[in-house]
């Protein structure tokens, strides 16, 4: 056929199919279509095409006989989907292209697709990277969580204080997912337990809800697999109670839908009263409990004999939140299939595996007894059941005394009783890993160290990773163009093959187009904060960020003062050579944590006051950028010079900021703390700025007496900037706003801010002089991007698959 048309007007059969969609799904033509309407109709058509692929590795995987991979977590923060589908599957252009053919802005759409925000920081993004790279290394695997209607808070700034607003990340219905009615589960709570230990026990709850499942496909890198994501919904057993209806008690007759729906609203219910820690609870067990019952049904489905489970079915605890599997995976193999105790409890122990995500004694979860015994009597039995076998052996163990028994007890008996996750889950699991070398350290030195003593294989390390794909490839396209012309593609498939990338560091005309990218990245975001928040900012400046939940462990207080300290150096010695920045700062604090609030409020009152004092003429800037998230992220950590990474030293578990941002090109700047240590291992010594105490040196100094009043008195800079926040020079309308959070730094300090600031103002002062030499410092950012592939999320699954799964 030969045809007179100009490109321009051809219309690809995928164009076609869009638009059938459009018409036919979503019911609207194209003139009517709003831009909502194509991103929904974009994704439906996408979807058509993944559902194969996704039927098919079910219908392998099956065939296969595979053992699965089961990653059970009450976070994933997976952020949007079409960008991460479309490059995965290697059709941007060829989508972007239809699109244009319609007059539609691909760009434009996806930036408008919602962030699924189900999580609340890394540990959930962790589980968006970890899913990723199991569909990437074709291991068959399901992702098992919540589907919150409202999920994190969405963040705003009035006046700079933090305002949560619910997110409505399902306002527009969701195009992903697959609503499957069939698949319910009962889940009860309450009520009673019949029977003797010896006959058979009933467990007849007083409550009960059906879980709804809803599965997301989830593409591994090229499409080779695809996985689900499945998240559980509430539904009310009886939505309504007719009776109570017509005899006019309209509200109260649909009681139950409404307890169904509060289930599943948002991540996180305030815990600061005792409804709200309940409401936690039976999040915790009504996930793990359809999750468990799915995982059960599907090995029945496949492979009859329940014994085998272990031999088809690893089944990994993201954190404590699911710990409460372990006895629900017992209560179903005792009670229903009828397995003896020991039986079940070797059955579950080859099962499970656990992830510790923090030390921090506050956020060791744990349970008041009566409240877990009258919400899960039956499972309370059986983890009593499961705490006599463990501290038999314990009592059978060499060297473990009494105090070490009450440490290893899965019941707090100090004080309120109280049910313990932490060891629980790490009782009922053939491995307990941490999340980078530090961390897994310290776990077996400090919280377990009984329980090490007791098992002492089970502890592990898997150090966390970061998908490359959404972390380079789709965030920052211009670096990886470059990265892909200097050493060709193969870093694509193979993160390890960026050290290619090495003997590029001294290459003048590189260096020059790495430069160059950068600042364009460096562009691009200020164009943002242009827009969004009024701050204008020079892209030559040096863009030193600190993204991440605000916390004080992570110091973002530290930050700030430095701040104030540089803002009076600059004040005072105008006539310096003074080296441009921009500080960036974003987060979200939880809703009852006060003091991070006002960390935030105070980020915010420094921010207004420097950028509006015309005597720094420009050569710092602040700017805190509300509602951080995923696609947030992807906006900053590629126009990123400077990585803050600055908690005190042996808190933070791992991090995965860390690696977003050396991979995109920044220098880190930060403490031997978490995954940190082995950024520096990799990039080398030069390629790095540490500072401040060591884990070891913090925990001396605590032991010692650390004295922090002495430290502040000893540092003329540091006294002056906390001193000057403290007096109210950054909060003139609430002169006493700061006292606190700066009485609190004399007082205690236990975040050690003022032993580290004058390490830290000193390697601040580095890292200018560094910034002065622009060849050296492109040098150094391109070595970081060469040598951090190893911190891939597929070498950590990798590790994870062959030691802990055993599916590779
Ligand atoms: C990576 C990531 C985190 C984790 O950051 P850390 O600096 O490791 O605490 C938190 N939130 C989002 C949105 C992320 O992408």
């Amino acid at each position: 056929m030969t045809s007179e048309a100009t490109p321009a007007t051809v219309r690809s059969a995928l164009a076609d199919r869009i638009v059938d969609t459009l018409i036919h799904r979503i019911g609207k033509d194209e003139r009517a279509a709003r831009k909502h309407d194509w991103l929904e109709a974009t994704i439906l058509t996408l979807r058509d095409e993944i559902i194969h692929k996704w039927m098919a590795s079910t219908r392998a995987a099956h065939a296969a006989g595979a053992k699965r991979v089961y990653y059970l977590s009450l976070e994933f923060l997976i952020g949007r989907l079409l960008r991460d589908a479309l490059s995965n599957l290697g059709r941007n252009e060829e989508v972007g292209e239809a699109l244009a053919s319609l007059g539609v802005d691909l760009a434009e759409i996806e930036e408008i697709e919602p962030d699924a925000a189900l999580g609340n920081g890394g540990l959930g993004r962790l589980a968006a990277c970890f899913m990723e790279s199991l569909a990437t290394l074709d291991l068959p695997a399901y992702g098992y969580g919540i589907r919150y209607v409202n999920g994190m808070f969405r963040q705003r700034l009035d006046d700079g204080w933090q305002v949560e607003l619910p997110e409505t990340w399902l306002a527009h219905g969701n195009p992903w997912e697959f609503e499957r009615r069939e698949s319910a589960y009962f889940i009860g709570f309450g009520g009673e337990v019949t029977g003797s230990e010896t006959g058979q026990v009933r467990w007849k709850p007083a409550e009960a809800l059906d879980a709804i499942a809803y599965d997301t496909p989830v593409v591994g890198w090229r499409g080779k697999r695809v996985n689900t994501l499945r998240l559980w919904s509430a539904r009310a057993f009886d939505p309504i109670r007719l009776d109570a209806f017509n005899a006019g008690d309209h509200i109260g007759a649909l009681a139950g839908q409404a307890r169904a729906e509060a289930l599943v609203r948002v991540l996180y219910p305030s815990d600061s009263s005792s409804a709200g820690q309940e409401l936690r609870l039976r999040q915790e067990y009504f996930f793990s409990s359809a999750s468990i019952q799915d995982i059960v049904r599907r090995h029945i489905q496949y492979f009859k004999d329940i014994r085998t489970l272990p031999d088809k079915a690893a089944i990994q605890l993201n954190d404590t939140h699911p710990a409460v599997s372990v006895a629900e995976l017992m209560r179903l193999l005792v009670d229903h299939h009828e397995l003896s105790f020991d039986e079940a409890w070797d059955i579950t122990r080859r099962a499970f595996g656990y992830t510790n995500h923090t030390l921090l004694p506050e956020a060791l979860e744990s349970w008041p007894l009566p409240l877990f015994e009258r919400l899960l009597p039956r499972h309370m039995q059986l983890i009593y059941a499961i705490n006599a076998k463990v501290l038999r052996e314990a009592r059978r163990t060499a060297g473990i005394g009494d105090q070490a028994i009450a440490a290893i007890s899965l019941i707090d008996e100090g004080g309120e009783r109280r049910v313990r996750m932490a060891n629980l889950a790490f009782a009922g699991s053939h491995s307990v890993n941490g999340v980078a070398a530090l961390h897994t350290e310290l776990m077996k030195q400090t919280v377990f160290s009984d329980l090490h003593r007791l098992y002492p294989d089970r502890i592990n390390n898997k150090t966390n990773g970061i998908t490359p794909r959404r972390w380079l490839l789709e965030c920052n396209p211009c670096l990886t163009a470059l990265i892909r012309d200097a050493i060709g593609p193969d870093f694509q498939d193979d993160a390890s093959k960026l050290k290619a990338l090495e003997s590029f560091a001294n290459d003048a005309s590189f260096r020059e187009r790495f430069g160059a990218v950068k600042r364009s990245n460096k562009v691009g975001l200020s164009n943002y904060i242009k827009e969004s928040m009024g701050v204008a900012l020079d892209p030559d400046a040096l863009f030193d960020v600190q993204i991440k939940r605000i916390h004080e462990y992570k110091r973002q207080l530290l930050n700030i003062i430095e701040t104030v300290a540089l803002y009076d150096q600059i004040r005072s010695h105008p006539e310096k050579d003074w080296t441009p920045r921009v500080k960036l700062l974003g987060g979200k604090a939880a809703s009852s944590y006060h003091n991070a609030k006002l960390i935030i409020k105070l980020a915010a009152d420094v921010a207004k006051r420097i950028n509006s004092d015309p005597s720094v003429g420009g050569l710092l800037k602040v700017a805190f950028v509300p509602n951080y998230n995923v696609s947030l992220a992807e906006g900053i950590i590629p126009a990123a010079d400077l990585s803050e990474q600055i908690s005190t030293a042996g808190m933070e578990a791992s991090g995965t900021g860390n690696m977003k941002f050396a991979l995109n090109g920044a220098l880190t700047i930060g403490t031997l703390d978490g995954a940190n240590i082995e950024i520096k291992d990799h990039v080398g010594d030069e390629n790095i700025i540490i500072f401040g105490l060591t884990a070891d040196e913090v925990a001396a100094k605590r032991a010692d007496g650390y004295r922090p009043r002495d430290a502040i008195e000893g540092s003329a800079e540091l006294k002056q900037a906390v001193n000057a926040i403290a007096s109210g020079v950054f909060s003139p309308d609430d002169p006493g706003r700061y006292q606190g959070l700066m009485n609190g730094l004399y007082d205690h300090d236990w975040f050690m801010v003022a032993a580290d600031f004058d390490s830290y103002a000193a390697a601040q002062r580095s890292v200018d002089a560094r910034w002065a030499d622009k060849d050296g410092w492109r040098g150094a950012a391109i070595r970081n991007v060469a040598n951090v592939g190893w911190f891939s999320s597929d070498r950590t699954i990798g590790e994870y698959a062959r030691d802990i799964w055993g599916v590779m």
